[in-house]
């Protein structure tokens, strides 16, 4: 075991996760997270040990993230079992045009990234605030940005841009594609275990609360389901999926909402939670015999097969598709209606290997894989990449 720990941190709006990593075995040491952080309620902690199976669960008054990370590392002592936390490694949403891998954050990086504050407002903030607080904790270790849209900058030109004058896209008006950590993590997966396909055509399917679609050829991203934002492509948990621009200026127009109120419809009401006027949860959906709950998942289902055919289109055929996230790892159902009847492009699934949650689950000409995916991995590679830099790195051993 290494005298060293990372620590990974995903601070979302309302939620920070983290997780601790021996950079030696890259073993994951420690997992934890911090629920509804909010200014008007108290929060709850789970820390997970995981070599013991001991947890710690907590209420905490934390209204906001650097709190929150100082609450949680009250426990750094059983945390990291006196190991030095020598990087630290940071979700950052947005990437902007410029990177297109990770990033260490000096000064003039952080500077960049807020710029990008006005293209992701509801996460950004958020990242960079956990990101300032965790260099302050320990300013020896190296911190190191990870961004989700990072796996997209290979895309064409095509993918790439909207019709609009193109002063909008010298100006950053771009699709941008998200879920770059996810995609990065099953690409990698792939390239070790199945070398041939991931040198093929594959459509991956990261169908969590976010949901996307990336289309990937030679371990290359060329396509993406969301766009400028983490709101276009699919419904998800609580947001839109594609819309009719036209839908923005009704709303605008006609009912005089403001843009604060259509954020928080487009973010926050709709999916399957507005479609179903119950849950964004799809465990819910799934065991309800409401009709409402059914055509949320019909939707959600049918958005997803005409993903498969653009993007299939877009990689002149295909060789698997892989399913990943809450969703896409354990509902057999999804899986199983977003595969049928498309024989045609040579996707089947074995029911048999499906219902038992298997890793191959195809039947036809098209393999269909089940891989549970890990973007916390994918940022603590990132880190042991850069722990050279960490202050503690560069003086001599005492
Ligand atoms: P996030 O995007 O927040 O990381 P997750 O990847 O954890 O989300 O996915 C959460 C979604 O996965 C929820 O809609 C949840 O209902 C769904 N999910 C988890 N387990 C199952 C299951 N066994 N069957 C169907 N859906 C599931």
């Amino acid at each position: 075991m290494s005298d060293q720990a990372i620590l990974t941190i995903n601070a979302g709006s309302s939620s920070i996760k983290f997780s601790v990593y021996d950079p030696e075995t890259m073993v994951e040491t420690v997992n934890g997270q911090v629920d509804s952080l909010s200014p008007s309620r108290q929060t709850t902690m789970k820390i997970e040990f995981l070599e013991t199976g001991k947890t710690i669960e907590e209420n905490i008054d934390a209204n906001d993230h650097a709190l929150a990370l100082q609450q949680v590392l009250r426990h750094g002592d059983a945390m990291f079992g006196g190991r030095l936390v020598a990087g630290v490694g940071h979700r950052v949403v947005h990437g902007g045009a410029i990177f297109d891998g990770p990033a260490v954050l000096t000064e003039d990086v952080f500077e960049t990234l807020a710029t990008f504050e006005p293209l992701a407002p509801l996460h950004q903030p958020h990242n960079l605030a956990a990101a300032r607080a965790a260099s302050a904790t320990f300013p020896d270790a190296v911190q190191v940005a990870c961004f989700d849209t990072a796996f997209h900058r290979t895309h064409p030109w095509v993918n790439d841009t909207f019709a609009l004058p193109r002063e909008w896209y010298d100006k950053g008006v771009r699709r941008y594609g998200f879920h770059g950590l996810s995609y990065d993590y099953i690409t990698g997966v792939l390239a070790k275990t199945e070398p041939q396909l991931a040198d093929g055509r594959v459509i991956v399917c990261h169908l969590g609360n976010g949901a996307s679609m990336c289309a990937i050829r030679d371990e290359i991203s060329v396509g993406s389901t969301m766009g400028f934002s983490a709101l276009d492509g699919l419904p998800m948990g609580t947001r839109c999926g594609q819309l009719d621009p036209g839908v923005l200026l009704y709303l605008m127009a006609q009912e005089g909402m403001s843009a604060k109120e259509i954020e928080t419809l487009l973010y926050k009401e709709s999916g399957l939670k507005g479609l179903s006027g119950m849950s964004n949860d799809m465990r819910e959906l799934e065991a309800s015999d409401d009709p409402a709950a059914k055509q949320a998942i019909d939707y959600f289902v049918f958005r997803i097969r005409r993903e498969i055919g653009g993007m299939a289109s877009v990689l002149e055929g295909l060789d698997g598709i892989v399913f990943c996230g809450g969703i896409g790892e354990n509902s057999r159902t999804i899986r199983k209606r977003v595969c049928e009847n498309m024989e045609w492009l040579g996707i089947e699934i074995d029911d048999a290997k499906n219902q038992a949650n298997e890793r191959d689950i195809g039947a036809g000409r098209v393999r269909v894989m089940v891989i549970p995916t890990d973007e916390e991995i994918v940022i603590a590679r990132a880190v042991k990449a850069n722990l050279h830099l960490a202050e503690s790195a560069q003086r001599p051993a005492a």
